[in-house]
């Protein structure tokens, strides 16, 4: 067969006076640019999967900007969306389908919401995909296509991982490729829209597959840099101190994901150093307490975390490391106090990068169920606006516009280039100062 793997791509936002003002400042579109051109890890994977006799393409599809593949004659279209570009993805199914291309849909808002993507194609796959990819290209090529493949409650062993089909990417057009370590996280935040929805466990992959992994895109690219593509990658330290010295020789750059606890330990952010990692990305939610008392449903486990926000914050950045602090604005128990709180706390901390977002109830998230059921939601299954920027219920401590007015001058002040510039220097200055002492 001839299979299209197509990834919708790009940032949405809908708040228009966001999207004109946000938008050009430069550390607000930094980080969205460079989720923007990751590729779909997921799609490389199948496509991995999927044998040599087959022929195979990568697309990447950015607000219907460059789907010349339409006039192509593939037998199989591979969706994968997020919720925020899903919309565009049930136009282009239908479009791909009116060339007479079947289509399958999968990924995480497809496994949840099943029954409004089951009417977009030709089928759906449910949980994770790997699970059932041989089944369901075999049934493709007998033309015996069933209308769902449901996965969902399997667990897919990650020793079985094949190596991602990196070979399908245009080098020049990526600024990052990705690497999935583990699935998972051992925490449990009513936001998250991330894989703890398609997994109950926390799976590390073989450190064999990784090093393969790393040394096939150091075939394809002269020095990259990688993207940890984890939602918590340091749970088990004690795999990564093994893990570290092996990557540290392939001279790579790299990011990842992790918890605060990453920064308890000053020899592990040495070995972290040294193995090339460049900035560590850190879901801190909320710089003061009533914002993240409950948000972790399993311990209270960031709640109980604050009081090491700082000290953690400040051991990482000295040791070479930069941060990107990530902060929920609109928290149920957040009043306009927070705008300045988060504010301050960067001022005070120094952190290199920061990303705001606000609460999103995310199709699946223990947020999104709470918010319906108390009638809170402003619009159901508008997931057009689930981009993480576009508020959609009603808040407790603020109106609505109050939150999204506060939110918009915060993101100015955070973003302001002095501002910017004043942290990225202090960093620097922190760092050449902790080398010499
Ligand atoms: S720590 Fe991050 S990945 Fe883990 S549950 Fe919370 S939001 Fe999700």
């Amino acid at each position: 067969m001839k299979i299209a793997f197509v990834a919708m791509s790009g940032v949405r936002v809908q708040d228009e006076d966001l999207l004109r003002e946000g938008l050009t400042l430069p550390g607000f579109v930094e980080r969205s640019e460079v989720i923007a051109s990751l590729p779909s890890l997921g799609l490389l994977t199948l496509a991995g999967l999927t044998p040599g006799y087959h022929e195979k393409a990568y697309f990447e599809v950015k607000q219907f900007e460059g789907i010349d593949f339409l006039s192509a004659d593939f037998d199989l279209v591979v969706i994968s969306s997020f919720s925020a570009q899903i919309f565009e993805a049930y136009d282009l199914a239908k479009a791909c389908r009116i060339q007479g291309m079947k289509v399958i849909m999968g990924g995480l808002h497809v496994s949840l919401n099943p029954h409004e993507a089951m009417n977009h194609c030709d089928a759906i796959c449910l949980g994770e995909g790997e699970i059932l990819w041989a089944q369901i290209l075999g049934d493709f090529e007998k033309d015996e296509v069933k209308k769902v493949y449901d996965a969902s409650g399997q667990e897919y062993c990650l020793q079985n991982s094949p190596m991602p089909a990196y070979e399908l990417l245009d080098p020049s057009f990526y600024n990052r490729l990705t690497i999935q370590t583990s699935r998972g996280c051992p925490h449990s935040c009513e936001f998250c829209a991330g894989s703890i929805l398609l997994t109950s466990k926390y799976k590390q992959k073989p450190a064999e597959k990784i090093l393969a992994e790393l040394d096939r895109i150091c075939e394809l690219w002269d020095r990259p840099f990688i993207e940890f593509a984890d939602d918590n990658s340091f749970v088990n330290k004690k795999f990564w101190r093994e893990l570290l010295p092996e990557i540290q020789k392939r001279n790579i750059r790299w990011f990842t994901e992790a918890d605060i606890a990453v920064g308890d330990d000053e020899d592990f952010l040495d070995l972290l150093f040294q193995s090339g990692c460049k900035e560590l990305l850190i879901g801190l939610e909320s710089p003061v307490l009533n914002g993240l008392d409950g948000i972790e449903l399993r311990n209270n486990w960031k709640a109980k975390r604050i009081e090491t926000y700082k000290e953690n914050l400040l051991r990482i950045q000295q040791k070479g490391i930069r941060v990107n602090a990530c902060f929920i604005i609109g928290l149920d128990s957040h009043d306009e106090r927070i705008f300045d709180a988060v504010y301050d706390f960067c001022d005070e901390c120094n952190v290199y990068d920061v990303q705001v977002t606000l609460p999103t109830p995310f199709p699946g998230t223990e947020l999104y169920k709470r918010l319906k059921k108390s009638g809170r939601l402003l619009e159901d299954q508008a997931w057009d606006k689930c981009t993480l920027f576009d508020l959609n219920f009603e808040p407790i401590h603020f109106t609505y516009d109050e939150l999204r007015d506060g939110f918009r001058g915060l993101v100015k002040r955070l973003y302001a280039k002095e501002f910017t510039n004043k942290r990225r220097e202090h960093f620097k200055r922190q760092w050449k100062l902790a080398r010499t002492v």
